[in-house]
């Protein structure tokens, strides 16, 4: 069996279950993304990496991934700005998610299988709420349809609310709202007087509300619901509670989730870091006061993604001093080694080849050890403690000569498993420097590239190739659009 089991906590059942996916091979994740109208804050990035850390630990784990993190360019903020710029919502949202897109690449998140724009889905959503509308779940008042909550027996079943003192009819247009609040939500607003974007569809003229679109999508990619949804904390009521009541209501023979995953908030002076409350920076204030990527990252991933992290600058120093260790002893074990031994650590990362990279030998206990950890709900912290234990090992059995080759060779394979999760380290061959360029910056250069050709930039389509060409890259560009690569001999 080359799959190891794996345990979540699901906020459904609001305890601990061990993870059985329809498809081990296919694993079907959504996550709630960006509403791209500013720069994202580091809280929202903790959210983005912690859908990186259960990715990539599924994949260590030995399960293979579908996963897709939405875009949200359709939302009453949006609206507000592009009209009073008097630009449309594709002008007004583009720069903000191409820089969502570089904060990503910066912080090594690894690219999702799917990135669906809320614009370029509308055509579901409109099927949705035709499939509520025969269901019987909606109402219309003043051109807006709602969702009719107390028409759902399980609504409130997810975030738990109380809905004893539910008013029929009592309605909500605004996307959010509070806890004690429950009321009917909008589906479809009626278009507005003010110049706000409509969409002229088979339901008429107007605009979904804000829950409806992630439903939507979904269906669109997966056709059916998936195995985990994940969002941050803040978003379990009402964004979800309302994705789940439209879903099951539209498909009541489907399962739509079958298992919640929320993760913390980051906060500062023990306060959620918000743009509302002003207390927030972006990554690039980080950077720009001299802290690099992987200091960020660290603290990011280092927490446990269900206990609140309070931010600090202090907590950025430590973690330099965290990454340096796990360096230095990759170094040493690796210095013993030729350029030719090592270059395995460069692979690209499908399923089949993380399974092969499995320590066997002498490093296999510690990378149980590992292992057992991150298969507990993402212990992370746990983790990352025994990869501090097992490194003062590696390196009092350095100290002792006591390594063969092959020894060597199995710790390099556990350094290899653990920096699939941590995405931290730098793997260099010592003959030539870097080894160069991870799959995934490469991943994002050849989008990059394609992004330029369709917008008929042929100068940034060479240069990008250029630049992959001098980091030992050959591209091959294919009749149908897509590109293959290669590591240059
Ligand atoms: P937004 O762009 O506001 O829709 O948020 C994108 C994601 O960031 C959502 O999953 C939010 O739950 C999450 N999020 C927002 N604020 C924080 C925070 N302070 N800490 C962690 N996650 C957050
Ligand atoms: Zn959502």
């Amino acid at each position: 069996m080359n799959r190891f089991p794996f345990f979540l906590f699901d906020s459904a059942e609001n305890k601990k279950v061990e993870f059985l996916p329809e498809n081990p091979d296919r694993v079907k994740i959504y996550s709630c993304g960006p509403t791209v109208y500013n720069y994202s804050h580091i809280g929202n990035l903790r959210s983005y990496i912690f859908v990186d850390v259960l990715r990539r630990s599924l994949k260590i784990l030995g399960y293979s991934m579908d996963q897709t993190m939405n875009i949200t360019d359709i939302d009453d903020k949006i609206i507000r700005e592009s009209i009073s710029r008097s630009v449309t919502i594709e002008e007004f949202t583009k720069p903000w998610t191409e820089a969502f897109f570089q904060d990503l690449q910066k912080l090594n998140i690894e690219k999702l299988e799917h990135y669906p724009i809320a614009t370029e889905s509308v055509d579901e959503m409109v099927g949705l709420v035709e499939k509520l509308n025969a269901n019987g779940y909606t109402y219309e008042k003043e051109g807006n349809v709602y969702f009719s909550i107390d028409k759902l027996s399980s609504y409130g079943s997810l975030s738990k609310i109380d809905t004893s003192g539910i008013i029929s009819g009592a309605r909500y247009d605004a996307d959010e709202y509070e806890k004690d609040n429950v009321r009917d939500f909008v589906l479809w607003k009626a278009p507005k007087e003010d110049g706000e974007k409509s969409w002229k569809t088979k339901i008429g003229l107007g605009r979904p509300g804000w829950h409806l679109e992630c439903s939507a999508m979904i269906r669109q990619i997966y056709s059916s619901g998936v195995d985990i949804h994940t969002g941050g904390v803040d978003l379990l009521f009402p964004h979800h509670e309302n994705e789940k009541a439209q879903s099951e209501a539209a498909y009541p023979n489907e399962k739509f989730v079958k298992y919640w995953m929320h993760c913390e908030h980051l906060l500062v002076d023990g306060q959620k870091m918000s743009k509302s409350k002003g207390n927030f920076f972006v990554l690039g204030d980080i950077l720009e006061k001299g802290y690099d990527w992987k200091q960020i990252r660290y603290v990011l991933l280092s927490f446990h993604y269900r206990t609140k992290l309070n931010f600090s600058f202090e907590r950025l120093n430590e973690a330099k001093l965290s990454i340096q260790k796990i360096q230095n002893s990759f170094n040493r074990i690796s210095d013993k080694l030729n350029a030719q031994d090592i270059a395995f650590l460069n692979f690209p990362s499908s399923s089949d080849e993380i399974i092969d990279l499995r320590p066997n030998g002498f490093a296999k206990e510690y990378f149980l050890i590992f292992i057992n950890a991150i298969s507990d709900d993402l212990n992370i912290p746990k983790a990352i403690a025994s990869i501090f234990d097992t490194i003062k090992l590696f390196n009092s059995s350095l100290d002792r000569s006591s390594l063969h080759k092959e020894d060597l060779l199995d710790c390099l394979k556990y350094f290899y498993q653990i920096n699939l999760l941590l995405g931290l380290l730098e793997f260099k061959s010592t003959s030539e420097g870097s080894i160069g360029i991870s799959e995934n910056e490469i991943q994002f250069l050849i989008d990059e590239r394609i992004k330029a050709k369709k917008n008929k930039d042929f100068q940034r389509a060479d240069s990008i190739r250029d630049e992959l060409k001098a980091k030992g890259i050959q591209l091959e560009d294919s009749k149908d659009g897509s590109v293959k690569w290669k590591r240059m001999e």
